[in-house]
């Protein structure tokens, strides 16, 4: 694939709850090897767009084609084996596992999802396990968390423990990664880490779709930026374009 051609299409993705309609008719594509962002104001809808495209509630109307196929219907655990991943909760990380472990063990969990012949099978059991210590030593540099690797979650302070929900996201090998709010409650160096990182993992060939509350954040590191206001799309541009656009001035303005 090349990289202008979509990955990701939502078109008239609509969402409603009783009588909410928290996603109201958004389309949109994400290029292969973006960083394509959704912003918008607190309950503008953000956390259900990725729900929906996470498989874990289903839309009212629409749909979303990752590649060729539709990813309505589908089950979560199955969009993520089709490389459609969003990190993991520190609060599903396992506090007593060192950094290195949880790694691994999101690893062998994906190979089992994937094939469980492949697990049964011993030596190929054994030729993943090498497999899983290479891709983990990968992750781990990657991330910056290889000198921190025999810690014990429990021990981390909390920075490093979003990078390794990103870590587990990794290890199940994705082709976009989906990112909630990653610098949400960061102070200014902690986001300027968190933006090279999430540069260092798209330089791997990772799409990255990411939402976020905070504009200015988000300037440095977005390809493609859509806003959304009260579940609709408001506008989508570049950056420059969208710093720019009236439209997003008063949504931001009227918080
Ligand atoms: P954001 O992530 O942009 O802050 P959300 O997607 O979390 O916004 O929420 C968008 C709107 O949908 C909000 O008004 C929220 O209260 C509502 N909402 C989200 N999830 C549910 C739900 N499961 N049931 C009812 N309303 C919901
Ligand atoms: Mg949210």
């Amino acid at each position: 694939s090349n990289a202008t051609s979509p990955i990701l299409k939502v078109s008239g993705l609509t969402k409603r709850f009783g009588g909410l309609t928290a996603v109201n008719e958004v389309s949109f594509s994400v290029n292969n090897g973006q960083i394509f962002t959704v912003i918008g104001p607190n309950g503008a809808g953000k956390s259900t767009l990725f729900k929906l495209i996470g498989g874990f509630i289903r839309p009212s109307e629409g749909d979303i084609r990752f590649e060729d196929r539709s990813l309505v219907g589908m089950q979560p655990h199955d969009i993520a084996r089709l490389g459609v991943v969003r990190t993991f909760q520190e609060t599903t990380i396992f506090r007593e596992m060192t950094t290195r472990e949880t790694v691994e063990t999101a690893f062998h969990l994906q190979c089992k999802a994937s094939s469980f012949g492949a697990f049964f099978n011993s030596r190929q059991a054994r030729a993943d396990d090498a497999e899983a210590r290479r891709c983990t030593d990968a992750i781990l540099k990657l991330l910056r968390l290889d000198h921190v690797q025999h810690e014990q979650a429990k021990n981390l302070p909390h920075g490093y423990l979003r990078s390794l929900g990103i870590a587990m996201a990794m290890a199940a090998r994705p082709r976009i990664l989906l990112l909630d709010e990653p610098f949400a409650g960061m102070n200014p160096e902690e986001t300027d880490a968190a933006v090279e990182m999430v540069r260092r993992i798209r330089d791997q060939g990772i799409t990255i779709m990411l939402v976020e509350h905070d504009m200015r954040a988000v300037m440095r590191i977005s390809d493609r930026i859509a806003v959304i206001n009260f579940g609709r799309k408001i506008a989508e541009g570049s950056p420059h374009d969208i710093q720019n656009d009236p439209a997003v001035i008063d949504a931001y303005l009227g918080q």
